[in-house]
């Protein structure tokens, strides 16, 4: 196969692995920064060019696309779908994931535990917003914050009430969200790959702080998922769309509550916990969905007539 990476780096970890996982497996990999191609949008020949280049003969299309580049790293991973190329994980639901209410209104929808979250847009709302998650202590988060990074915890009513009245007046969307303590700043990453998960994580939190995230000087450690917190990540994938992401989840009293499904997960962390070969489990997943593609286009393209005219000749 020849397989295309987007991303904007060969040397971040999980760009390098992928490329070292399909090369093993005898793939033709190319690692692409997204921000240089550009395309010609027709609907006879679309086309991708990288640097003056036509680019063309893919299989399959690894998008590793951060959040800062999402609308134009989006755009291109389009424009290769409408090529036939096949994407690890789609276009559309690579730009759900990326806003962190839609996701979880969509969870909502299909009934996966979440912690209690309100979203609101006027500061007269606030009083009421606040009560509807139970009162403070509350978490307020950013709705495209990452890597920890506009997640504020409000210990009290007034903290609360002031912050919240600060990303108002800055017009920043936020929601506000139950603050699950008992999970006593841990969370769990599960990392799905088709319908299993095939590695989990718990990040603790380092001293003084709530948010787990390893950028945030948290620690992992191996953890053993409950059959409700496995199955629970694999619904939530299937629901987002996504063949390949992170499920983060909390152990809340009520059960796993999700908090996040991000669409372009680390390998960095889960493999070095896991001691799991991760890159060769997505380049495998690859592998058996274009074999599946190419089986279903086979049948498709079957016709009763043209096999007997093949026969005659
Ligand atoms: P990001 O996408 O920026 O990582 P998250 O929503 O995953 O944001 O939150 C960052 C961290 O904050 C989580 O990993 C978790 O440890 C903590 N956290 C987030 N929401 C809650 C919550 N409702 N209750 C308790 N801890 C939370």
């Amino acid at each position: 196969m020849k397989i295309a990476i987007l991303s904007r780096n060969s040397k971040l970890y999980s760009t390098a692995r992928l490329v070292e996982a399909a090369e093993a497996r005898g793939h033709e990999v190319r690692v692409l920064d997204v921000l240089r191609c550009y395309m010609n949008i027709t609907s006879h020949n679309p086309s991708i060019h990288y640097r003056g280049e036509d680019l063309t003969g893919f299989d399959a299309v690894i998008p590793r696309i951060g959040a800062s580049v999402t609308f134009y790293g989006t755009a291109v991973l389009r424009q290769f779908e409408m090529m036939n190329v096949f994407p690890l994980n789609e276009s559309v639901a690579i730009s759900r994931s990326r806003d962190k209410l839609r996701s979880i209104q969509l969870l909502a929808r299909k009934g996966i535990g979440l912690p209690v979250t309100g979203f609101a847009n006027n500061p007269d709302d606030i009083e009421d917003l606040i009560s509807q998650v139970g009162g403070a202590p509350l978490v307020i988060k950013l709705l495209e914050g990452t890597q920890g990074i506009g997640v504020v915890l409000a210990e009290t009513h007034n903290a609360a009430e002031s912050v919240i009245q600060a990303f108002m007046g800055l017009k920043a969307n936020i929601m506000v969200q139950e603050f699950i303590k008992e999970a006593e700043g841990s969370d769990i990453r599960c990392f799905v790959v088709g319908d299993k998960v095939v590695a989990a994580m718990r990040r603790q939190s380092a001293a003084g702080e709530f948010r787990s995230n390893l950028h945030r000087g948290g620690t992992a450690s191996l953890v053993r998922l409950t059959p409700e917190e496995r199955s629970t990540a694999v619904r939530a994938a299937k629901i987002m769309g996504l063949n390949v992401c992170g499920v983060d989840m909390l152990r809340s009293n009520h059960g796993p509550v999700i908090m996040e499904v991000n669409s372009s997960p680390g390998l960095r962390g889960i493999e070095q916990t896991s001691g799991k070969d991760i890159a060769d489990l997505i380049i495998q997943f690859i592998e058996k969905r274009i074999e599946t593609l190419a089986t279903v286009k086979d049948k498709s393209s079957f016709h009763p007539s043209r096999t007997r005219t093949r026969g005659k000749g």
